[in-house]
């Protein structure tokens, strides 16, 4: 059946990285992959063009998508606009018409990157987990908050950690399931020895882990989980966890890769519809020029094929290729060691396109 994907590439190197992808999507279209690719401006570019970083017809075909394959939002030129008129609002409105609350980032070791770690290779290499983060609920969102006075006349602030059982069962689903497309191992984080939220967190997961008895399923305090990730961190699967843990583990696990340019992510709804784009932003330093590395977003439109589009032998079939060019020793400037030969955005899809076979 034909699936219809929403091209939103944004700003930046948005257009150059989003085109190499596409071309890799339509370069799987002779093996029988069906896909309808429609584009639409978004972040600053669409500003510039309608006066709103988040046009009407872009959330309306955002809306009608299967899927949207997201390059990257935002530069200089825009920073000085009032805050709900910033390219960054895209991203904000999208999460929130389309209800997308549950973020996945894998972080990846390629064996021929592991010196880009800051951890040593033999702690890193073999790395490979997906990170779940529940993403609009928790204490970012929680209400009551603010500022006061209190009697003794000084200022205080407050956050409200809230998640009610629906929430914590919703992405608790999405943790299981993905265990299932890998290798069926789940660790649920929380603070549960300090936090109500995290108890019935807790209790909530172990619930769910009824419906997926192929999954084995542990717990983990979350600064216990900080530290193993540094200490050992192949022995995680897939992660899930709330929205403020998840905030910081995702970004820890991501910076031991230590290749910016590499990795994907995807943010998924109830009906596992869901926005795919890097984890980098728009780079404006380096854009328009031909050396963004696109593999991070060719490999967001892999995990679309896998999350949305239930297509997990064309995903495999990317990111095989992905490995493939690495294997070469084809690199782009952000991956390349001194001294070895560097290929432009360009080339690196061309040789993606190529590896598919
Ligand atoms: P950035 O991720 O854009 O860039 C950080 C550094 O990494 C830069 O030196 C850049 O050249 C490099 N880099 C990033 N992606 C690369 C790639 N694919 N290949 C090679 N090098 C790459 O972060 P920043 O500089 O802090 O932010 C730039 C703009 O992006 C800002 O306007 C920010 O708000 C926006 N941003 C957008 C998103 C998003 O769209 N989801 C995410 C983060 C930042």
């Amino acid at each position: 059946m034909m699936k219809k994907i929403a091209v939103l590439p944004g700003d930046g190197i948005g257009p150059e990285i989003v085109a190499q992808a596409v071309r890799v999507l339509r370069a799987l279209e002779p093996h029988g992959l069906k896909l309808e690719m429609v584009e639409a401006p978004v972040g600053g570019t669409a500003y510039d063009l309608t006066g709103d970083p988040l046009p009407r017809a872009t959330l309306d075909l955002a809306r009608s998508a299967d899927a949207i394959l997201f390059g990257s939002v935002g530069g200089w030129q825009w920073d000085t606009l009032p805050r709900d008129k910033r390219p960054e609002q895209a991203i904000l409105g999208l999460r929130k018409e389309l209800a997308l609350f549950a973020n996945l980032r894998p972080a990846t070791i390629y064996p021929e990157l592991a010196a880009a770690s800051t951890l040593r290779p033999e702690v890193v290499s073999g790395m490979d987990v997906l990170i779940i983060r529940e993403l609009t609920g928790d204490i970012y969102f929680g209400q009551p908050r603010g500022l006061r006075t209190n009697a003794a006349g000084e200022r205080e602030g407050f956050d409200t950690m809230l998640y009610a059982e629906s929430e914590i069962r919703r992405i608790a689903r999405v943790g299981f399931e993905s265990a299932m497309k890998r290798n069926r191992r789940l660790c649920s984080v929380d603070k549960a020895n300090v936090l109500e939220t995290s108890q019935l967190w807790r209790d909530v997961v172990t619930e769910t882990a009824r419906e997926f008895p192929q999954v084995e399923l542990s717990h983990m305090y979350v600064d216990n989980a900080a530290m193993q990730l540094l200490r050992n961190p192949r022995q995680f699967d897939v992660i899930v966890t709330g929205n403020m843990f998840g905030d910081i583990l995702s970004d820890e696990a991501s910076m031991l890769t230590g290749s910016i340019g590499m990795l994907p992510s995807a943010s998924l709804n109830a009906d596992r519809r869901g926005l795919y784009e890097p984890i980098h932003g728009s780079a404006p330093d380096i854009a328009g020029r031909n050396i963004a590395n696109p593999l991070a977003t060719i490999l967001s439109a892999a995990m679309l094929l896998r999350y949305s589009l239930d297509q997990d032998g064309f995903a495999r079939r990317i990111e095989a290729a992905v490995s493939g060019v690495l294997q070469k020793g084809l690199r782009t400037g952000d991956i390349a060691d001194k001294g070895q030969a560097v290929i432009g955005t360009r080339e690196m899809g061309d040789a993606v396109v190529a590896a598919l076979g």
